[in-house]
């Protein structure tokens, strides 16, 4: 971002427009609806500059300003057809202190303007820095679209209704109030002012009477990464928590999703070596809960799958706090859809196996000649630094070495990267080529779809025995 979206106060604050046209209108038309006082300095009125005039909206004149007419001015639009005259205005203009706005010249602007969706005093600022104005507009109209039109006034009446919310304690019982309030989506559409304050009345008696709602956490899948991976729940929870305990594989997409006064705590585990112990994960999640907070412990992919998630969940019951679980898109399920395969496949593998090759204690030991013998396919997590050791271990119980291998780091995310090899080949691949994201190998499972580099039929005797 190299603009600060920042809404500006302009109460008893000049604008000064200079410029005729079009788009000086447009920046007037902006300005004037806020309570600032403006001023238009044009050598060709437009009709409807004229008009405002009339009206007593803007100060209409003629010529270029001078430099005393910057005085108490803040935001200064230079629209004038001449670059030259706007690079003079504008040097003048922050001369006295003002910012600017370039017309048509984004690098020479202290601001730009955003499109608005305008429910005063609910107001939405679009703004894509200048890079794709019809896209803001498009976004505009879905939010226009979005938005009733009382809306506006049905926040006027809930600032109105401010005083009477202090009756609640300070802190999440008030936000309890106001997120019940704003949902109550009947209201802001249609009804009387008269109506909605009744409807708070009745919903501020229902919130005084109830006992105050205990902490809980809900455990959220946030999935491998795109945002788009998301449940609707997981996106929910997210919007509504007041703590977001996350990990390092969490996505910056699904953080975004919560309200930005949340509480973020980050807890990200590394591999081997580890960031915040468990102890201190389940004293967070303890301590935010019992403090009466909304906790979401956001986890990678599905909290079910290596999370770890039976020991905070343990914690959590040892002190009776509520707690739920939100599944979410597991890792190996992405990546089997970005290389366009199943997990399982008739004639290839009836079952798979989701394992680490490393677990508390080092590398994880498992059956290997039953993991070979069965024809399944391997889903291994964790795997990266424990690959020379997983190959060893599976070559030496009788795997295929051209059994086909492959690797799917960062899924879903915009730097995935893949390759397709064979057993007695890919951990040495994998050593190559600093493979350092979350990785997935897939054992018996190849990539039909050419990507990457093949070196192996897809699969090899996966379902006779020989894997
Ligand atoms: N609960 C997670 C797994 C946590 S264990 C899930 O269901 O996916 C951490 C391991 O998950 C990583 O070492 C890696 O093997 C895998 N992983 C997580 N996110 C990944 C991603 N975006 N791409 C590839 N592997 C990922």
């Amino acid at each position: 971002m190299d603009f600060l979206p920042i809404f500006l106060a302009m109460r008893d604050r000049r604008v000064l427009v200079v410029g005729d046209g079009q788009m000086a209108d447009a920046k007037c038309r902006g300005a004037l609806k806020t309570s600032a006082r403006v001023t238009v300095f044009a050598d060709n009125p437009s009709e409807q500059a004229f008009a405002w005039e009339r009206s007593g909206d803007i100060t209409l004149c003629a010529g270029l300003p001078e430099p005393t007419d910057f005085r108490d001015v803040t935001v200064v639009y230079a629209a004038h057809q001449s670059d030259q005259i706007n690079d003079q205005i504008a040097a003048m203009a922050r001369e006295k202190g003002a910012i600017v706005n370039v017309l048509d010249r984004t690098d020479a602007c202290d601001f730009i303007t955003p499109a608005i969706v305008d429910r005063d005093p609910v107001v939405v600022a679009i703004g894509t820095e200048g890079s794709a104005p019809v896209l803001a507009r498009q976004i505009k109209a879905d939010i226009e679209a979005m938005l009733p039109a009382g809306l506006g006034r049905f926040a006027r009446l809930a600032n109105g209704f401010r005083t009477r919310v202090r009756a609640l304690p300070e802190g999440f019982a008030r936000r309890n109030f106001w997120r019940d309030a704003f949902k109550a989506e009947g209201l802001v559409a249609n009804a009387s002012d008269e109506v909605i304050r009744q409807g708070f009345e009745a919903l501020l008696e229902r919130h005084i009477q109830s006992e105050p709602e205990p902490g809980s956490v809900a455990f959220v899948g946030a999935g491998p990464g795109d945002p788009e991976l998301l449940t609707l729940k997981a996106r929910r929870l997210i919007h509504e928590a007041e703590v977001v305990i996350y990990d390092r594989l969490v996505g910056k997409g699904a953080l975004e999703l919560a309200r930005r006064e949340a509480k973020f705590i980050d807890v990200g585990k590394k591999g081997f070596g580890v960031h915040a112990t468990q102890d201190v994960i389940n004293e967070h999640l303890v301590r935010e809960a019992q403090a009466g907070f909304k906790v979401v412990r956001l986890k990678g992919g599905d909290p079910s799958v290596f999370g770890r998630l039976d020991e905070e969940l343990a914690a959590l019951s040892e002190y009776g706090i509520e707690s739920s679980v939100v599944p979410g898109i597991t890792s190996a399920s992405a990546g089997a859809a970005s290389l366009k395969q199943s997990l399982t496949r008739r004639d290839r593998n009836s079952s798979i196996t989701f394992m680490t090759a490393h677990d508390a204690k080092g590398y994880a030991e498992h059956d290997w000649r039953q993991l070979v013998r069965s024809g399944q396919a391997l889903a291994i997590y964790m795997g990266r630094k424990s690959a020379s050791f997983l190959q060893g271990r599976l070559l030496m119980a009788g795997g295929d070495q051209d059994l086909v291998v492959t690797c799917v780091e960062n899924i879903s995310r915009p730097e995935e990267r893949r390759f397709t090899s064979t057993l007695s080949r890919f951990a040495q691949r994998l050593d190559d080529d600093r493979w350092n994201g979350p990785l997935i190998i897939f054992v018996g499972i190849g990539d039909d779809q050419g990507v990457g580099i093949s070196t192996a039929p897809v699969v090899k005797g996966a379902s006779n025995g020989s894997h």
